[in-house]
């Protein structure tokens, strides 16, 4: 089985509309402000396709673009302004941010009722002990994407390779909390194929390009692919995608294709995958919306 992605953002995003409609017939229309640091080509991609998603669902979108000389108080100044406006419900600040900007610092100052992308500390220990809050976008995705799917994940050995606080660390904390039993492996886990072997569902998000191979799968496992790396090298295309003209086709066009962490060889093993391009990657923009609908909800509408 294949999990789409993009069918599956867009029955949240349905959804959301819906509620965002519910929600102007109270006099309330969710607000969504955007911090983008510089002139960032991927972050400024990002960012237009999460201002546009907000325009199609009815959201109010503010963008926000400070140099990239922009200093950390600077920043700060402008977060607070953002925490002390009713009409905003969500600041998100767009990473990576200038390495002269402490982005700790930054983004524990925005109101954890607004964090919208779920990395305030208040947010993390809310998932931590499973109580509401606003969750990180792109493994809150997953979850939808297995509960819509009907995969359960109850009992099931999952294991998360990569330990980021924005994808590994919430993905394993979620999926725990669903009562699975998790294992998460990093750079410095040892005889990881012998580990991921064991898991009925796999999760990769660790930012190299096919780096989980068929070997490394159990017979009938879901796989989750994460990863979004931009392939350039024809020798790698070749390699992970043989002749397939779709991807040739794309690599001719844009001069570079997207694979996932895993190869896609290895997705053979899988009962259910999410391919790359139009797997997780697409629910994330989606699960950003859900959330300033939901900080709405929550602050706003009781
Ligand atoms: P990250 O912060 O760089 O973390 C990568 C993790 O992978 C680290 O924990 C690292 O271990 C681990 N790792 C690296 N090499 C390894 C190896 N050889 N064996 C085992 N583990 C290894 O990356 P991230 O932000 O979590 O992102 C991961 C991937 O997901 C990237 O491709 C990114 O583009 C993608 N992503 C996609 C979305 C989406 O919307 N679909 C959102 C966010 C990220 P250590 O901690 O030991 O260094």
């Amino acid at each position: 089985m294949v999990l789409d992605g993009v069918a599956i953002a867009a029955e949240i995003k349905a959804e959301v509309a819906a509620e965002v409609k519910s929600l102007s017939e109270r006099g309330i229309k969710p607000g969504l402000a955007v911090i983008l640091v510089g002139n960032v080509a991927a972050s400024e991609i990002y960012v237009r396709s999460k201002v546009k998603t907000c325009g199609e669902l009815g959201i109010y979108s503010e963008l926000m673009t400070p140099p990239e000389s922009v200093t950390t108080k600077e920043l700060l100044a402008m977060v607070a302004g953002l925490n002390g406006r009713d009409d905003i419900d969500g600041i998100l600040i767009q990473l990576p941010l200038p390495s002269h900007v402490d982005t700790k610092r930054l983004l524990e100052a925005v109101a954890a009722e607004k964090d919208v992308d779920g990395f305030h500390p208040v947010n993390v220990g809310r998932l931590q002990s499973g109580q509401p809050g606003l969750q990180p976008c792109t493994p809150a995705g997953v979850m939808q994407m297995l509960k819509r799917r009907s995969i359960d994940v109850s009992g099931k050995n999952a294991v998360v390779i990569g330990r980021s606080d924005i994808v590994g660390k919430p993905m394993a904390m979620l999926l725990l909390n669903a009562s699975a039993t998790v294992t998460v492996c990093h750079s410095k886990t040892q005889d990881l194929a012998a580990v991921t072997r064991g898991a009925d569902i796999l999760v990769a998000a660790i930012g190299r390009p096919g780096f989980v191979t068929e070997d490394m799968v159990k017979q009938g496992a879901v796989i989750i692919d994460v990863g979004i790396n931009r392939v350039t090298d024809e020798q790698k295309l070749v390699e992970f995608f043989g002749d397939d003209p779709a991807r040739h086709a794309t690599f001719a066009k844009r001069g570079s294709v997207v694979v996932g962490d895993v190869h896609p060889e290895a997705f053979r093993a899988s009962s259910a995958y999410t391919p790359v391009p139009g797997g997780v990657g697409a629910l994330t923009i989606a699960m950003l919306m859900a959330n300033t609908v939901k900080a709405a909800k929550l602050r706003r509408a009781g």
